[in-house]
């Protein structure tokens, strides 16, 4: 779960981490109250799950009341890269001197928590990554160790932090260390966090993505939980009870088990293509469950080609195929459909689609095939 900034600001509280004092607020009326009470110049900033919300014009300085009311009328209710703001965050305005990058999150492939610190802050850590990958500095901890003040003052040394931020910043990675483990985050991420003129850093955004799998000895995450907005798309899926997790691409995946489903993105995208989601059926998957896989998919405006992709073991592809075609009676698909059926009765479920096979609809042999296929239409080719 990703928590909104003005959530991850509680958070990071809960573990000592500074930040400037501020509130949340969903009308323009107590925006300005809250400008009030934190004192000019103050910082009005948009609430929305999504990076660059300055340059999008979501992030304001004000100077008084008045200020404070236009912009407050002008963000509430923007519109961030489709995200509707609903609610801004105020605090009173820092003087920034420096502006660092630190966050900790999981090392898949090293098994291990890492820390990531930059004296190059306040811009995309992507952007810093793709153009001066030296400037970021990659710590592994080992969790059963954790990370004493000594390792991150060397962390913050080697990362080019400026001399009075040194302290400031150590003891912040120990705190945000802290966040991270006790905290069960998967991300935690500061940035900018600043060196101000008078010599203090602290935390002036806050990105915190929760780890889901351990809601049950949080009770306190209901409060996050209630602002939570889900994809559309993985909402449907849900009440229909589907496994889909939404994605950016246009191709739609449709697959039988997770690890075959799986496989169809990496051969998506192995031929050039962009998957627009992840669907797996589960087994024994029938025209009911397809039905709710093709009308999930459907509601999607990026999807321009559908891939079934289908490995009949215990679940036999000839049912499948029954699905399929009952499933089109009842959904009008807006979008072409490439089906690749194999294993077991994978001759007779061919046989079974055959008299439907048309433009809109097509049978490939081989996975790599279909999906060469579907990501030629999704691109506006033709079927080749
Ligand atoms: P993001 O762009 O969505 O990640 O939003 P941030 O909260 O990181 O803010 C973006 C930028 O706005 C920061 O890097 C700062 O340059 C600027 N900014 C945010 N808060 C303040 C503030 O209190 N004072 C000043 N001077 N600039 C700020
Ligand atoms: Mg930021």
């Amino acid at each position: 779960m990703d928590l909104f900034e003005y959530q991850g600001k509680q958070f990071f509280a809960q573990y000592g981490i500074a930040t400037s004092p501020g509130d949340v607020a969903d009308t323009v009326d107590h925006a300005v109250d809250i400008a009030d009470s934190v004192g000019y110049p103050a910082v009005i900033k948009a609430q929305v799950q999504v990076g660059g919300r300055g340059k999008a014009g979501g992030i304001k300085i004000v100077n008084n009341r008045e200020e404070a009311k236009i912009q407050a009328g002008n963000i509430l209710g923007m519109d961030i890269k489709g995200h509707l703001v609903k609610r801004v965050w105020v605090e009173h305005a820092s003087d920034i001197e420096k502006e660092y990058y630190v966050s900790f999150t999981l090392d898949r492939s090293a098994k291990l928590h890492m820390a990531m610190v930059s004296a190059k802050g306040g811009v995309e850590i992507e952007d810093v990554a793709l153009t001066d990958p030296e400037a970021i500095v990659k710590y592994h901890v080992n969790p059963l160790d954790g990370i004493t003040i000594a390792e991150a003052r060397d962390i913050a040394v080697r990362a080019g932090i400026d001399k009075p931020a040194i302290d400031g910043v150590s003891e912040i990675l120990v705190k945000l260390y802290d966040a991270f483990v006790k905290g069960d985050a998967d991300l935690v991420e500061i940035n900018p966090l600043i060196l101000t003129p008078e010599h203090k850093v602290h935390a002036l955004d806050a990105k915190v993505t929760l780890d889901d799998a351990a809601a049950f000895r949080h009770p306190e995450w209901e409060a996050y939980r209630a602002t939570q907005e889900y994809d559309g798309r993985e909402k449907l899926a849900k009440e229909l009870g589907l496994n889909y997790i939404g994605l950016d691409g246009n191709v739609g995946i449709i697959a039988n088990g997770a690890g075959l489903a799986m496989s169809t993105l990496d051969v998506v995208n192995q031929v050039g293509g962009q998957a627009a989601n992840f669907l797996d059926l589960g087994g024994g998957a029938d025209a009911n469950t397809m039905t709710s896989a093709l009308e999930v998919i459907n509601t999607d405006h990026n999807v321009k080609s559908v891939l079934i992709n289908i490995f009949g073991g215990i679940t036999r592809c000839d049912d499948i195929a029954r699905g399929i075609i009952e499933a089109l009676s009842r959904v009008e698909l807006k979008d072409p459909l490439v089906i690749r059926l194999d294993g077991t009765n994978a001759a007779e479920a061919r046989k079974i689609i055959e008299p439907y096979v048309s433009d809109k609809l097509i049978v490939r042999p081989t996975m790599m095939d279909a999906a060469q296929t579907a990501v030629n239409l999704a691109n506006g080719g033709d079927v080749k």
